[in-house]
């Protein structure tokens, strides 16, 4: 009998069958509150009907026209209409298929453009699973381990992630800013560093925010050099923190923009944007692919943006996120377990600390099983795997909201009472 590869690894025990705003079905007709999302994908919710009945509609017209071979109008569409949301300036694209993807470009349009071989990434991002972005990649070593030699070139410098080292914002800039500069001094000196690549609120590696003063920082750094400043919006952007883009809440804007995840409600694309004097730099025929930009893909994108427009998800992921981490914070305050609760907008994480104020991932898992045994689904993240994540689509509302954070205030006192 074929079997699905053990490298799979489910956080729940979940066979979903349909889906509907922020609730999934399994096959007995048992509801879960999603809070995952599909990693922080479905933006819009599961199904949203505006979504649905325009990738109904181009399904009719046409699935796939090869953006090498032939032009689509719904990447010509895409392409104007996110004149809209992106940064001034940032108005050349190019679109892929996944978030990995999305920063293979990215480097390589840094390298060709600079012509230098270097990048720094900063402690904890997370970029991809490919192995050149599993080489930019340091929030686990499980994304890496076993297939080395990884790509060369790749230095990796601090992020201020001040509950890690148990210092305030302040110190925790102030180190990451030094040891940056002591990377430039030791490690991968500005003229053969082509990029500096971050995400500006660090994912997978444990729903830390950036702060403001560091990323004026990078700029800075990056202007004084000539060093190109990388955003990996893949999880942070379109809304999800509040925001557009996360980059907003900290008045900075990078030379490359990274997207994917939200774009499409679960449809995959991705892509990035530059300025177009330096998208220009690329060398012909380097970037491509044989799905980019898919037609079905683009038309959920389009769809995508009219329902975060229509339906103002930007304030509403600004709105229910504050009420959730307050309910989140009031949670936290009775257990000595769980050490922070922090994030922006819908991207919230819980941290648990044993103890010894040791990293606790044994409690965060048995909390996260015991939520979706409740019908709260939701993941981990974090190196020892010690923070649970909220990251509900944005649809998300007040009610879904009380009762998501009533189920997890269940779980968490199952688990530590
Ligand atoms: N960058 C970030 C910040 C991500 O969170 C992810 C996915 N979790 C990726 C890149 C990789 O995206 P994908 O899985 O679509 O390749």
């Amino acid at each position: 009998m074929t079997q699905l590869s053990g490298a799979l690894k489910q956080a729940t025990p979940v066979l979903a069958t349909h889906g509907k705003g922020v609730n999934l079905y399994d096959e007995a007709g048992r509801r879960y509150l999603d809070f995952t999302a599909g990693i922080g994908v479905t933006s819009t919710g599961h199904c949203h009907p505006k979504v649905v009945a325009a990738a109904q509609e181009q399904v009719g017209k046409l699935i796939h026209a090869q953006y090498t071979t032939v032009m689509h109008q719904p990447l010509l569409t895409l392409t104007e209409r996110l004149g809209e949301v992106l940064p001034s300036g940032l108005d050349r694209l190019f679109f892929a298929n996944s978030g990995s993807e999305a920063v293979e470009a990215a480097l390589r349009l840094a390298r060709q453009a600079t012509g230098r071989p270097n990048i720094v990434v900063f402690h904890g991002g997370f970029h991809g699973r490919t192995v050149a972005t599993a080489s930019l990649t340091t929030s686990h070593t499980r994304y890496s381990a076993g297939f080395a030699p990884l790509m060369a070139g790749v230095h990796v410098s601090p992020f201020p992630n001040p509950t890690y080292y148990g210092w305030s914002v302040e110190q925790a800039t102030e180190f990451a800013l030094k040891e940056l500069d002591h990377t430039l001094q030791t490690l991968s000196q500005p003229n053969e560093t082509a990029a500096f690549l971050v995400e500006p609120v660090l994912g997978e590696g444990g729903y830390v925010p950036g702060n403001t003063e560091f990323f004026a920082g990078l700029r800075d750094r990056a202007d004084k050099y000539g060093i190109l400043l990388v955003f990996d919006e893949v999880q942070t952007g379109w809304g999800r923190t509040g925001k557009f883009w996360a980059q907003e809440h900290f008045a900075v804007t990078p030379d490359i923009l990274v997207t994917a995840k939200g774009i499409g409600s679960g449809f995959p694309l991705s892509g990035i944007a530059a300025p177009a004097a330096l998208m220009e730099k690329v060398w012909p025929g380097s970037q491509g692919g044989t799905y980019g930009a898919n037609a079905v893909a683009c038309a959920a994108a389009i769809a995508t943006l009219d329902v975060i427009q229509e339906e103002k998800l930007v304030d509403n992921a600004a709105e229910r996120g504050a009420q959730l981490t307050d309910a989140l914070r009031a949670t936290a305050s009775k257990y000595d377990a769980i050490h922070d609760v922090r994030g922006l907008g819908l991207m919230i994480g819980n941290e648990f600390r044993d103890a010894d104020g040791n990293p606790d991932g044994a409690t965060a898992g048995a909390v996260q099983r015991e939520a979706a045994d409740r019908g709260l689904l939701l993941l981990n993240c974090g190196p020892w795997g010690e923070v649970v994540r909220f990251i509900p689509a944005l649809v998300v509302n007040d009610k879904e909201v009380d009762e998501a954070a009533a189920l997890w205030a269940e779980s968490v006192n199952a688990v530590l009472q």
